[in-house]
């Protein structure tokens, strides 16, 4: 029988910022080499609701500058009530920047304009003028090796939760620059402020969340391994390259 994924990617054409639709290629690129099929679909504005879609596995959401937010802010929340229960559900997702900011309850960015949020996480972000950017590198807290994962982060907002972090801050800012939290881990949802795109560069990441959808729908507890020499060398080179930049 051959496994099928069921991927929705929300808004590529608005929220894809540094890349974020690198998120989708990784993850087609991994499922294609281990033979699992991955039929895509595209949420957008103007494009048919999620709610029609049905059977999803797995949905990937980029971020955003402040305005590209309150674009989509309308149509996303048009769509609460179906994410809501695909989270709750133990549905795969993941959220970058100004999207996993819109998960939470509610994001004044640094014009003072309310963006309105899903409220669907206890999240909380307040921003600022000052940016915090930069090449970042956290340990990831899913229990995943290897632990480090790296990425680039640059967003006015400071998120403040309670939830499991995605990772512990070892360099750059994270969740808001001061409690070495990176990101929100809930249920089958990874919250995150790294871009990069983040999965390319931590394919383990990737087979986390391939993995994570196919157990839902198929009786499987590992993929079969792909060869990421290169990728595995390109990770530990950028969080060498960190450590050493931060120790000079
Ligand atoms: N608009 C948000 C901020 O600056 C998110 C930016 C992003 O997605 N990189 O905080």
């Amino acid at each position: 029988m051959k496994m099928e994924l069921n991927i929705i990617n929300m808004y590529p054409d608005i929220l894809n910022m540094y890349g974020d639709i690198g998120n989708l290629i990784c993850i087609n690129k991994r499922c294609e080499w281990r033979g699992i099929k991955v039929n895509q679909t595209i949420s957008t504005i103007g494009t048919k609701t999620v709610e029609d879609i049905g059977n999803i596995d797995m949905i990937l959401i980029g971020g955003g500058s402040d305005n590209q937010q309150n674009i989509v802010s309308k149509d996303l929340l048009d769509k609460r009530s179906m994410i809501d229960n695909y989270i709750n559900n133990d549905g795969v997702v993941l959220a970058i920047c100004g999207s996993y900011q819109m998960l939470g309850n509610d994001y004044c960015d640094a014009e003072g304009n309310d963006i309105p949020c899903l409220e669907l996480l206890d999240i909380k972000t307040e921003s600022s003028n000052e940016r915090l950017i930069g090449n970042i590198l956290i340990e990831n807290n899913l229990d995943l090796n290897p632990k480090s994962v790296v990425g680039f982060e640059n967003h006015g907002g400071r998120t403040y939760h309670n939830y499991e972090p995605f990772g512990k801050v070892k360099l750059g800012h994270g969740n808001n620059g001061k409690d070495n939290k990176e990101g929100v881990i809930y249920k089958n949802l990874i919250g995150s402020y790294l871009h990069g795109p983040l999965l390319p560069k931590n394919p383990h990441i990737a087979d986390y969340l391939i993995l994570n959808a196919l157990k839902n729908k198929y009786d499987i507890d590992s993929l079969p391994l792909i060869d990421d020499k290169i990728e595995i060398k390109a990770r530990n080179a950028m969080a060498n390259k960190l450590i050493k930049l931060q120790n000079d």
